[in-house]
């Protein structure tokens, strides 16, 4: 174990991104943030930012601020979001939230593909609220449709051949997740539109696990449309504004069905019949919570000063430093992996399945004196998620949670925690 240790040291010694751990806010010296993947940690940044927004922009210029700061803050951080994920400028806009957008985006999708097409295809490892947004839009169409899941034989991997079988010319659209929640499967992006574009589908991916956690290449994989959060990997604040793309060729063929203004051709004209607006814009609603989309700036610079392909190289390279202590000492005490061995086909954050999964977070979220406090997530039933975020997360936290991990079992201390869950998992 201590050989561990030292290798750890020497790793974050050697670590180029480690000068980004201090661009975030660290209230405790002995908190250990895994959970980045859920909720991202708070930029110095932003706090400074939304003061200034707060007090300068609010405070002082008043209304004025809507011509100068407020107006194109959608655009232009959508047009940042674009760079990160390999999309042009005037394809991506920051908006709503991410099951807003998705609802948007395959409502588009469905309606454009007129009576014809009536499949959806998922799998059954996607985020269920995705699904929900399914079987929303099939009732909204009048039951027309119907939404086929491609099953997992493992519950961590969906087969691209289980996935294609599903595809036909009888398919409306499919829209999956690049990276699943529970288990940090990867999908290969580009050879699945191509699946999809050879029988006429439209693909609509969900981003949410996946930007600020892997490079992302939208226009080169041929990508529709895309969804995602920026409450995850990229910082930007609880519960802040999502982002939406779509191809530029594709945007004015897909109708918005939320007719409101700022979807409207020209907003300040108050003409009375409603005109969708062209291009990117037409995937608006109406007006921003300006709080929340100017913090989502910060977080997003810092991704583009560390880069994606530095922050993917340092993500795997953790990712394999935890399996390999995850052989050593968790898999003799009972502990199975939730998430694909093969690099190529994951994303940052690795699952641990254990029967007491949730006791055993409860542990390290509350430790005894003189342990640190460590934060992952639990998902149900057994799943135990550890995020890892190149841009804090360092090669002795992940050592120190192992360590604590197999304290935990070895000493059963979980079982002083009770299996009653809380609301928030
Ligand atoms: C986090 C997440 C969402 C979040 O949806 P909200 O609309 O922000 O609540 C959606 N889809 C996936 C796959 C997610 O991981």
């Amino acid at each position: 174990m201590n050989k561990a240790k030292e290798q750890a040291k020497r790793k974050d010694q050697a670590d180029l991104l480690s000068k980004f751990r201090k661009e975030f806010h660290h209230s405790e010296e002995d908190l250990i943030y895994l959970d980045g993947n859920s909720l991202g940690r708070l930029p110095n940044r932003s706090s400074h930012l939304i003061e200034a927004v707060v007090k300068e922009q609010w405070g002082t210029q008043l209304i004025r601020s809507w011509n100068t700061d407020w107006m194109d803050l959608n655009k232009r951080i959508g047009a940042k979001i674009a760079t990160l994920i390999g999309a042009k400028p005037n394809e991506v806009i920051l908006t709503d939230s991410t099951s807003l957008n998705l609802f948007k985006l395959a409502y588009g999708a469905l309606k454009m593909q007129g009576t014809g097409r009536t499949k959806i295809v998922s799998d059954s490892l996607n985020f269920p609220s995705d699904l929900y947004v399914f079987q929303g839009l099939i009732d909204l169409f009048g039951n027309r449709h119907e939404l086929f899941l491609a099953q997992s034989g493992d519950g961590i991997c969906v087969e691209e051949k289980e996935l294609y079988s599903l595809l036909d010319e009888q398919t409306a659209l499919l829209s999956i997740s690049l990276v699943l929640f529970k288990s940090s499967f990867q999908y290969p992006m580009e050879a699945v539109n191509r699946e999809a574009h050879r029988h006429g589908i439209p693909v609509l991916w969900d981003l949410s696990h996946a930007v600020g956690a892997v490079p992302v290449h939208l226009n080169a994989s041929g990508a529709d449309m895309a969804v995602g959060c920026t409450y995850k990997y990229l910082n930007g604040g609880p519960g802040s504004l999502a982002f939406l793309y779509v191809r530029e060729d594709l945007q004015n063929q897909l109708e918005n069905p939320i007719w409101a203004w700022f979807a409207d051709d020209k907003p300040f004209d108050f003409d009375l019949d409603f005109k969708h607006s062209k291009g990117i814009n037409r995937f608006l609603t109406s007006t921003t919570p300006v709080l929340s989309a100017a913090a989502v700036e910060p977080g997003i610079d810092l991704m583009l000063e560390a880069g994606m392909d530095a922050i993917r190289q340092k993500s795997l390279e953790q990712t394999e430093f935890l399996l390999d202590l995850y052989d050593q000492w968790l898999a003799p005490l009972g502990f199975m992996l939730g998430s694909p061995r093969d690099p190529k086909s994951r994303g940052s954050h690795i699952s641990l399945r254990h029967p007491d999964a949730y006791r055993i977070c409860q542990a390290l979220i509350h430790p005894p004196v003189g342990e640190p406090r460590i934060i992952p997530d639990f998902r149900s039933p057994d799943f135990i998620r550890i995020g890892i975020t190149p841009v804090y997360t360092s090669f002795l936290d992940i050592w120190r949670s192992v360590e604590r991990i197999k304290g935990i079992v070895e000493s059963n201390e979980y079982e002083n925690h009770s299996t009653e869950r809380l609301g928030v998992t």
